[in-house]
């Protein structure tokens, strides 16, 4: 199984990287998907979110009320770390699950944005690729996104290892600071080194 780890901060291209490697017809395991799956309606670990947080955590239509979740965990650290308790046990065996579900495919990508924060993932991984940007069209990026305000972005990427980290961590970089076309053609370059590489440890193992 030839796993590469797609990582980079908030608003770099990680998802945009992975629909193209999805056009491409590489699997992808999305944990932020698995994420939302498993706190969306009659999933089993909402009653376990309400018993721990409390029903005004949860909307009425049953789902994990993302807001007030993301509201408490940010001011409360205590609160973040039971979170993290009960979910990324889940989402691990879940995420595990569908790679293994993908073993005969040349590659897959696991898109794990806190991958350097999760270093029970590493077993799995072959390589690291990290999208990367300069910080301002990071800001700007997530601004046209979402309605978050640009004090709680820079928040949240001073939370997330820092670039530079990133950076020397990463077997591969590709650099997003460019249009979408741009990021494709880097893309099936590197998907075909890929290819490749996986071709030639097939061929000698
Ligand atoms: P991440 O998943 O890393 O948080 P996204 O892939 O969602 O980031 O990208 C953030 C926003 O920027 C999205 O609206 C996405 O469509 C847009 N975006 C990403 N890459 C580019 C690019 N090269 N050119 C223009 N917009 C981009």
């Amino acid at each position: 199984m030839f796993v590469v780890a797609l990582t980079g901060g908030i608003g770099s291209g990680k998802s945009e990287a992975a629909k193209i490697f999805a056009e491409l017809g590489i699997p992808i395991t999305d944990v932020d998907a698995i994420s939302h799956q498993l706190t969306s309606a009659n999933q089993p670990l909402i009653p376990v979110l309400a018993a721990n947080f409390g029903n005004q955590y949860i909307t009425s239509d049953g789902t994990l009320n993302r807001t007030a979740m993301r509201d408490l965990v940010f001011s409360d650290q205590n609160a973040l770390a039971k979170l993290n308790a009960i979910l990324h046990p889940a989402i691990y065996d879940e995420a595990i699950k569908q790679l293994q579900q993908n073993i005969h495919a040349p590659y897959q990508i696991l898109v794990i944005p806190l991958l350097f924060e999760s270093p029970r993932y590493s077993p799995h991984i072959s390589r690291i690729l990290v999208i990367d940007c300069d910080e301002q069209i990071q800001v700007e990026r997530v601004k046209k996104r979402s309605s978050l305000p640009e004090s709680q972005i820079m928040q949240i990427i001073k939370t997330q290892t820092s670039r530079k980290q990133r950076l020397e961590l990463a077997d591969d970089v590709i650099e997003n600071n460019g249009n979408v076309d741009e990021l494709r053609e880097k893309i099936i370059l590197i998907h075909k080194k890929y290819i490749n590489t996986c071709i030639l440890s097939k061929t000698i193992s």
